[in-house]
């Protein structure tokens, strides 16, 4: 069995490159926060590895933790497409053109080798430049491409080398050296593959660990088995790696951001830290991570300008985050400087912001057993001020039920018309389609 060339799941070993684009595209840099809360891309929901989720985390800390949703997300924004051709274009034989390929490739649903991670991880090392690997010294015959740019690869080279991380093995934060490099672990789904893979100025190793036969063991994982026998072979070969180590390119540059953010900082933001970012490229619009909204004098209402009284009101600033996070943190009791509920006496109807339907997913088509008593679930995401919810299917009242309420109902076959409106009268509606078998 030639294991180099054996197809396996990568597990989490690929996301540094959607990083990598993701920078190149100016989504991102390392201090941009991004939401780490349950979310579903037509049907799809991916969890993180250990099922928990922390809100609104750092780039940069997401890659190091290695968490699932803000890589999905991530990929999402970047496209398949895009990611899935940089890696046939790079050498990935087994990532066929034909193959629909989804979102969950970036956690391991997909098939590569030993070799061909080796060649991507040494494109990392080598400022964003693949060459496709050769076993000649001094092949003159071999062509590189760009793959990221050398700032994308020198961001990822920062993140990957941070040492305060979970897949880190217990025993080497104190007693053992470990090496300067910047290394990522993946451990496939039913952990049959362990993966460990680093890389420095001079050398690139990947560590895989499983069963040839594909068997999966409960203790594998790349943090824990595949990792040490990367840091070994480390000191191995090249004990002071730290001496020549990777210097910011002229295509990056620093510049201050907020740290709530990750985004050029405005007047109300107080907690300013200093980032690399890609002059002309990153997201430079100015932070709004705060509003200022008009409450009343007990700050028990907000108002619009609307129904701003003329006078026994004052201004606060509020935490202005997406509609995910905010559910995310109601649901989780976690406190933050919320909007009050809305003036109940205000008179304007909002068009925007209306409530957006969750769960099910718009479009779909949902196969159900006969007389198993199975239902769908009704789930909706609301603004921070709204107190009840009205559902309607096919145009007939439904329920009411509080904001973040989850709530079931046994659908008839056929297409389905379901409607959500908050008690400001604003609406969603989606159509999915029942069948029975
Ligand atoms: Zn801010
Ligand atoms: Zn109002």
């Amino acid at each position: 069995m030639d294991g180099c060339n054996a197809v396996r799941s990568p597990g989490s070993t690929l996301k540094p490159l959607v990083y990598g684009l993701a920078i190149d595209k100016g989504i991102i840099t390392t201090a941009t926060m991004l939401p780490d809360v349950p979310v579903n891309y037509s049907g799809y929901s991916p969890e993180n590895f250990d099922d928990k989720c922390n809100g609104l985390v750092s780039a940069g800390q997401a890659l190091a933790y290695s968490l699932n949703i803000p890589a999905v997300s991530l990929l999402s924004q970047v496209g398949v497409p895009h990611f899935t051709d940089k890696l046939r274009r790079n050498g990935f034989e087994a990532i066929k053109s034909d193959q629909e390929m989804g979102l969950s490739v970036i956690l391991g649903g997909c098939g590569v080798r030993v070799t061909e991670m080796g060649a991507l991880f040494a494109a990392f090392a080598n400022n964003g430049v693949y060459a496709p690997l050769s076993y000649l010294e001094n092949n003159d015959s071999i062509r590189t491409s760009p793959l990221i740019s050398d700032a994308a690869s020198f961001l990822i080279t920062e993140m990957l080398t941070k040492l305060v991380r979970p897949d880190l093995p217990n025993n080497y934060e104190s007693s053992l050296h470990v090496p300067k490099i910047a290394w990522k672990t993946g451990t496939s789904y039913g952990r049959r593959d362990a993966w460990s893979i680093g890389y420095n100025r001079k050398y690139t190793i990947v560590v895989w660990c499983g069963n040839f036969n594909g068997e999966g063991v409960p203790e594998l994982t790349g943090g824990d088995i595949a990792t040490p026998v990367l840091f070994d072979l480390f000191n191995a070969i090249d004990y002071n790696s730290s001496s020549e180590w990777y210097l910011p390119p002229a295509s990056v540059d620093f510049r201050l951001v907020c740290s709530q953010s990750g985004l050029p900082p405005s007047e109300t933001c107080s907690d300013i830290i200093t980032d690399y970012f890609l002059p002309q490229i990153s997201n430079s619009k100015k932070c709004t991570h705060l509003r200022e909204v008009f409450v009343s004098a007990d700050e028990r209402f907000s108002y619009c300008t609307r129904c701003l009284p003329e006078s026994g009101y004052k201004t606060k600033m509020c935490k202005n985050l997406p509609p995910s996070v905010t559910a995310f943190y109601q649901l989780n009791n976690i406190t933050f400087e919320q909007v009050p509920p809305h003036n109940p006496e205000c008179t304007r109807l909002f068009s925007d912001n209306a409530p957006v339907i969750t769960s099910p997913v718009n479009g779909k088509e949902y196969l159900l057993e006969k007389n198993a008593g199975q239902q769908l679930q009704l789930q909706c995401q609301v603004e921070s001020d709204i107190h009840w919810i009205y559902w309607y299917i096919n145009d007939k009242f439904h329920k009411r039920t509080k904001p973040n309420e989850v709530t079931f109902f046994t659908p008839d076959a056929g297409a389905i018309k379901i409607s959500c409106s908050d008690d400001k009268g604003r609406n969603e509606d989606i159509n999915v389609t029942i069948k029975y078998y």
